[in-house]
């Protein structure tokens, strides 16, 4: 229960790696609220607040902030894990596609990590990135530009929230939710993410664990970073 008495904050909590998280946390000890975009849920959950916001919109992030620190209290932990993928050719993505796919991925985490720096006295924010936010990957550039863009928007805002709020990125690979269902990417793209040393789909749990040490005591003197948890997508 090394998070017992914290207040945590996951976006995007309610599906895949978000839930896992939240669910994570909660076994340390956190209370724990989420967030999500469709209302209501489609799934029960397991944690002390669920909410919807739209992480994209700015008032939506500031209620959500309000009504948390009401009834939890402020926030000690922020998961900006909140995401969408849109896969298309470059030539076909339309302008209206990619600013949805920046608004929610990279604006929504900006609004969180801004309303976390204007509020937390200390803690921790987490931001979940992709390993294609370092690779690339053909026909997801409006996914890839976002994910890059929080991994860039990780270092900044590490360097100038120390010492207080450390910041760290997670950049998962390929991990079997709804994002990587057979509907949601095309099978050359599922083909693509099995295309590594351990050649299978990761488990939300197993990003989750990574979170959990980020969040915790152990993590004191981690800031700035981008860990993989990808079946060795990425070596560096
Ligand atoms: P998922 O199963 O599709 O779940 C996405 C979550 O984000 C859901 O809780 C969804 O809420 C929420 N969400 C979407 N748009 C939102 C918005 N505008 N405001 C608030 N919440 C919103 O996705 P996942 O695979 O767990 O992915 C979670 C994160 O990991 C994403 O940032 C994704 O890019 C990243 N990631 C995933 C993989 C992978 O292979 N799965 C790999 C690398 C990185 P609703 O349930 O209400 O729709």
């Amino acid at each position: 229960m090394t998070l017992q008495g914290k207040v945590a904050l996951v976006t995007g909590g309610s599906r895949g790696i978000g839930r896992a998280i939240a669910e994570a946390l909660s076994a340390a000890g956190a209370s724990v609220a989420t967030c999500h975009a469709d209302d209501p849920p489609a799934v029960p959950f397991p944690v002390a607040l669920a909410l919807p916001a739209d992480v994209s919109s700015e008032v939506d992030v500031v209620c959500l902030f309000d009504r948390i620190e009401a009834e939890l209290g402020t926030p000690d932990i922020v998961v900006n894990n909140a995401g969408i993928l849109h896969e298309a050719p470059l030539a076909e993505t339309s302008v209206t596609d990619f600013d949805r796919v920046i608004a929610v991925n990279l604006r929504g985490s900006f609004l969180v990590a801004r309303e976390a720096a204007r509020r937390m006295e200390s803690g921790r924010i987490i931001n979940i990135a992709s390993d294609l936010g370092l690779l690339g990957r053909e026909n997801m550039a409006a996914y890839g530009a976002s994910k890059g863009g929080i991994i860039a928007l990780t270092r900044s805002m590490a360097r100038e929230l120390a010492p207080k709020i450390l910041v760290n990125a997670i950049a998962p690979g390929p991990i079997d939710t709804d994002m990587t269902s057979p509907g949601a990417m095309s099978p050359e793209a599922l083909a693509k993410d099995l295309d590594t040393p351990l050649a299978r789909f990761g488990r939300p749990g197993e990003v989750a664990a990574l979170a959990t040490f980020l969040a915790g005591p152990d993590a004191s003197f981690i800031t700035g970073q981008c860990y993989g948890v990808n079946g060795g997508s990425v070596m560096t």
